[in-house]
């Protein structure tokens, strides 16, 4: 069945590139904050057959993409080659022609000193369809979280935006220092971070102010900004100092005074804390938004993925025979979407249930259920297989018939027991979980090489899946987990548990997280 799907997908393609021409969407990714890109540039990238992204696009945005989308990474990375701006435009041009739908993801706003203007050039002489979506720019971003607005009423009635890199090719300075000296008001330099000394020089040189406040605003709007002060004739010095790196916006004006009393983003519970989220990559949402809503930088790490079981033919033969069964138990989300993305194929009409009975073994698996239209007969208070074991043993199950859709390799306490309580019992496996390889989003790099404070594990399995990724542990790392069966695993696996959950989900477990921060800062 799933050659059949992968079959159809590309038939359709073929057709499409017969039928039309692909697009070009150069979609602006905004300042690195996955809340503030816009509801149009989530829509092209859900969409997108190709996405070719750049190193200030944030890689989280590609958990949003169709798992068979083609996605080319097209910045520079240490030790990598990054493809030059022909080469980019090139690719654009031929996916494009190719009949694909092409989203070019860019950092900020595309046509912000972004070279945006230049793709969009190549792609309207190469006679292709394109359109642009705006995205909130570093430029107004930055400053803004970093409680600097770029504007106010008794401060400066301008504002201006330059670059403090030019065109390579360009031998002279483009930047007309004395034009800007005269204008005053708020200025933000874009890149440049690295000449500043220079730049600032220049700046008194023409007369400005030594004594002018500055800030740097480094990787704004994310879970690592960092904010460094100082004024146009110290802030060169202080990077040096400090060891402050790009990429930074940096605004000059006497706005930056406003700081002391505006800075809100730096202040937040969790902010500066680097936190591991391991679930599964549909499933991490909730937690992490949780999380970097209290400021901590979230690495979204996913250890397992969801793939169809080894044999999707048997289980879809016991799907068909779902009227059959007297009761259908379902232990999982996963184990429900595979049971009904089968069913609703082979039948379009509910009834074909027949008067199969539905158990549900937890609150988000009875949910799922719930989602398809269908009444749960059975939710066992706790979460785990021998509260349902015991529900059944209480109604009596002698010679009913009864499914399990589950996944391959799982505990199979549940057919066991219930096999001697009587039942007929028929195993469904619906789905298997493989180890996630891929780094997509760039998070294991990242707690490879930057380390974390923190990693959330929300049930055994993501202890397991985790360890069994064979990563080194970095140093300090301590842990947080949603309830004693999860901490129990971890002890069982040599992990020290520093954290858990009062109230045993989600929101519990931030909390206790919270707490525990709240605590050690205290604490000092
Ligand atoms: N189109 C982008 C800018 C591209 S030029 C935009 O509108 O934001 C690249 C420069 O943008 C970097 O050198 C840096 O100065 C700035 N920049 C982009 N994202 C940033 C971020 N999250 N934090 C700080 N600076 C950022």
């Amino acid at each position: 069945m799933a050659s059949k799907s992968t079959h159809l997908r590309q038939r359709s393609g073929a057709q499409a590139s017969k039928r039309k021409q692909g697009k070009v969407s150069l979609v602006g990714a905004g300042p690195g904050d996955l809340g503030l890109v816009t509801l149009r540039a989530k829509e092209c990238v859900e969409r997108a057959d190709v996405i070719v992204y750049d190193h200030l696009a944030n890689p989280e945005m590609l958990g949003w993409a169709r798992e068979d989308a083609e996605i080319t990474y097209a910045g520079k990375r240490a030790g990598e080659h990054a493809l030059s701006q022909d080469e980019i435009n090139a690719l654009l041009v031929e996916k494009a022609r190719a009949g694909k739908q092409v989203v070019r993801l860019k950092g900020g706003d595309p046509f912000v000193f972004g070279r945006g203007a230049e793709e969009a050039k190549a792609i309207v002489d190469a006679g292709i369809e394109f359109e642009v979506v705006p995205g909130i720019t570093s430029a107004i971003a930055g400053p803004a979280y970093a409680g600097i607005p770029v504007t106010h009423r008794a401060e400066n009635s301008h504002v201006t935006f330059f670059t403090g890199h030019q065109d390579p090719a360009k031998t002279e300075s483009s930047i007309d220092f004395s034009a800007l000296a005269r204008l005053g008001g708020t200025q933000v330099m874009l890149m440049g971070v690295d000449r500043l000394e220079s730049i600032t020089r220049e700046m008194m040189g023409k007369g400005v102010r030594a004594d002018l406040p500055v800030a740097l605003v480094r990787w704004a709007t994310t879970g690592r900004q960092e904010t460094l002060t100082g004024t146009l004739g110290n802030i060169a010095q202080r990077v040096v100092d400090v060891g402050f790196e790009t990429p930074a916006v940096a605004v000059f004006g006497h706005v930056v005074s406003l700081r002391k009393d505006l800075n809100w983003y730096e202040k937040r519970p969790l902010s500066g804390r680097r936190i591991v989220v391991t679930r599964t990559r549909k499933q991490a949402g909730a937690l992490s938004s949780q999380l970097r809503a209290l400021g901590a930088d979230v690495f979204e790490l996913p250890t397992i993925r969801i793939e169809p079981p080894t044999n999707l033919r048997e289980f879809a033969e016991v799907v068909q025979d779902a009227h059959a069964y007297d009761w259908i138990v379902f232990t999982s989300p996963n184990g429900v979407e595979a049971f009904f993305e089968i069913f609703y194929k082979l039948y379009d009409d509910a009834r074909e249930m027949g008067g199969a009975k539905i158990a549900a073994i937890g609150s988000s698996t009875a949910q799922r259920v719930k989602d398809f239209h269908l009444h749960v007969d059975l939710q066992p208070e706790e979460f785990v297989a021998e509260a349902v074991v015991r529900e059944f043993e209480k109604q009596g199950v002698e010679n009913l018939r009864i499914l399990l859709a589950r996944a391959e390799k799982a505990r199979d306490v549940l057919s066991k027991e219930l096999s001697r309580l009587g039942a007929i019992v028929d195993e469904g496996f619906a789905y298997r979980t493989v180890p996630e390889t891929r780094d997509i989003t760039g998070a294991r790099r990242r707690l490879l090489d930057e380390g974390a404070d923190l990693i959330t594990f929300t049930s055994s399995s993501t202890v397991e899946n985790f360890l069994a990724l064979g990563l080194p542990w970095p140093p300090g790392m301590r842990v947080a987990s949603i309830g004693p069966v999860t901490s129990k695993t971890a002890r069982d696996h040599g992990l020290k548990v520093e954290v858990e959950a009062r109230r045993h989900d989600i929101d519990g477990l931030v909390e206790a997280i919270r707490k525990f921060f709240e605590e050690e800062d205290a604490n000092g």
